[in-house]
């Protein structure tokens, strides 16, 4: 897909059109597009390391950063970038470009985090899940994945996100199945030891079980919820798992 470009235009339209249409057309339009050969992320390195080396810490330089920011590359890849390419450009250029890029990617770091968490998942991370927010500590999101037939919804749970205890009551049948996908996170079944999860593990949770889940306290933790079809399907929610049994149940060794 073309790279959409108007800056040439936009500033040096009327006094130098052929310029114009070069840098819009040309550079951005057939050489930045050319996204199957090398991504958009790559080629924003390759200009923050190519105006860095000529000292060029202008606007540009700036909008570059903030292009590189949006193809992807985290506060901690720029960091690593500006750093090994100090020593191949020169310690001051350095100096120069972390000024501006401490700028431009320090106004979320939640954000930052969210973003590269949803990198990881081919699940949308969803909405924030405020239907349920009464019965969580912290912000979680929700997307639903299906809601025929089975419900599978995708759950999402920032750093020390978890949700109250809880029971999921059927006739017969029922229960959940918590399959989880990315970051690292925790299931504790009342009166046992926590269970660490990473990606890739499920809990299958039977109706009528006492139980909680959420993230870590240092990661975000995504999983899948499966409703388990059942009769007289109904969920009860409980007290909340405070922050002294959050802190035992996610720092005991098991
Ligand atoms: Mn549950």
């Amino acid at each position: 897909m073309a790279v959409k470009q108007t800056a040439g235009r936009d500033a040096l339209g009327e006094f130098a059109s052929k310029f114009a249409e070069l840098n819009d057309d040309v550079l951005f339009g057939q050489v930045w597009s050319r996204e199957d050969k090398l991504s958009l992320r790559d080629r924003s390195i390759v200009t923050v390391v190519a105006l860095m080396a000529q000292g060029l810490t202008d606007s540009s330089f700036q909008y570059h950063l903030q292009s590189a920011k949006n193809n992807g590359v985290t506060k901690a890849e720029i960091a690593e970038i500006l750093t090994h390419a100090a020593f191949y450009a020169g310690w001051p250029k350095a100096w120069a470009a972390f000024r501006m890029a401490k700028e431009v990617w320090a106004e979320d770091d939640v954000a930052d985090a969210k973003a590269k968490h949803a990198n990881k998942i081919i699940f949308p991370i969803g909405a924030p899940n405020d239907t349920f927010a009464k019965y969580f500590i912290e912000q979680s999101y929700l997307a639903p994945v299906s809601t025929a037939q089975v419900g599978i919804y995708n759950v999402t749970f920032e750093p020390g996100c978890r949700n109250n205890w809880h029971i999921h009551h059927a006739q017969s049948g029922g229960g959940q199945i918590l399959i989880c996908v990315a970051g690292r996170g925790f299931y504790q079944e009342y009166g046992k030891p926590a269970q660490e999860l990473h990606p890739g593990d499920v809990v299958n949770i039977p109706a009528g079980v006492k139980h909680w889940h959420g993230a870590a306290p240092d990661s975000w933790f995504s999983h899948l919820a499966v409703e388990v079809p059942g009769t007289e399907t109904a969920n009860e929610w409980l007290e909340a798992v405070n922050d002294a049994e959050y802190a035992k149940a996610t720092t005991e060794e098991v």
